[in-house]
């Protein structure tokens, strides 16, 4: 069985509270996948590790999946097939651009397709054009029961006494996965980062597949910022001020909405007293590269 490796180790990064939430009496932890590889990053290692032995397993030649021009899961799909050794194909949407994202990807030994945006809707159009024998398609962003499978071992680097677990969302997947990994007493409080992506909730659960487990999720859509990765000046002021405080680098995609939302409810005390919080920084921090410099401090 083919495993990916981690260059380092996930690790509980405690980020002690201001002042003014010190009455509280709440814990507040990030849970750092960023660090695990620094192309595979955080959810994307879960993700794709079943994946790609599922299609070892079926001897299959190429991978071939979905993405944008700065997606996350492309780059992390290139370097995790060139680490198992197998032929990748990117199919990407929108005329073809220069970008860090697309030339790791592209260097890693991908392949790169480009597609209009009107055709990139019909992905099932693309993959019968495209598809040649023993191709293995990933769906855009990992969607699927294998991708849930691998996100669910994310729950094992979260601490037991954990009570509220807080994830960014995009395709669901790893919600889903922690959903199917979460406690009883634990909730799973998801932070969509695209506007009106409300029918997410039903892609969850559909792989999670248990109504019960659904119950334990909260779902927070007042958080996209106005959409997919619109990133207006109070979310990178926000940005900059949890790298000053804490260290903590985020992404304008993901991580930094899902931080902003965990201040912006313990301000508004949404966690009962002696709740322990942890935010997943589930990584891709090679998003920020569509910033113009200077804009971010770190
Ligand atoms: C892809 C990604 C997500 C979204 O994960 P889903 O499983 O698609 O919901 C969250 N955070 C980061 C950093 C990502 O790259």
């Amino acid at each position: 069985m083919f495993t990916l490796e981690f260059e380092q180790m996930p690790y509980l990064q405690a980020i002690p509270l201001p002042q003014t939430l010190l009455n509280q009496k709440i814990t507040f932890s990030v849970l750092r996948l960023d660090v695990i590889h620094s192309e595979i990053s955080g959810n994307k290692w879960f993700k794709l590790k079943n994946y790609l032995n599922n299609a070892l397993l079926q001897n299959c030649q190429r991978i071939v999946t979905f993405g944008g021009p700065f997606s996350n899961h492309i780059l992390a799909t290139a370097a995790a097939c060139q680490q198992a050794k197998i032929a990748c194909l990117g199919i990407i949407r929108g005329e073809k651009v220069n970008n860090y994202t697309l030339a790791a990807a592209a260097e890693k030994g991908m392949a790169l397709h480009f597609v209009s945006r009107e055709a990139y809707k019909n992905k099932r159009l693309l993959q019968q054009q495209l598809q040649q024998p023993n191709d293995y398609f990933i769906n855009e962003g990992g969607y699927g029961h294998l991708g849930a499978l691998g996100a669910k071992d994310i729950h094992s680097f979260i601490p037991p006494t954990a009570t509220h677990i807080l994830a960014a969302v995009g395709t669901g997947t790893m919600a889903a996965g922690l959903l199917m990994a979460a406690e009883p007493n634990q909730t799973i409080i998801a932070i969509p980062v695209l506007k009106g992506a409300d029918a997410i909730q039903q892609d969850i659960a559909a792989l999670v597949n248990d109504s019960d487990k659904m119950k334990q999720m909260i779902w927070k859509n007042e958080y996209h910022f106005g959409g997919y990765a619109k990133h207006p000046a109070a979310l990178i002021q926000s940005m900059n001020e949890w790298w000053n405080l804490y260290q903590l680098p985020t992404d304008i995609v993901y991580t930094a909405k899902l931080i902003y939302a965990t201040r912006h409810l313990m301000e508004q005390q949404f966690f009962p007293p002696n709740s322990h919080v942890v935010a997943i920084h589930s990584g891709g921090l090679q998003g920020n590269t569509s910033l113009s410099k200077n804009i971010l401090q770190f």
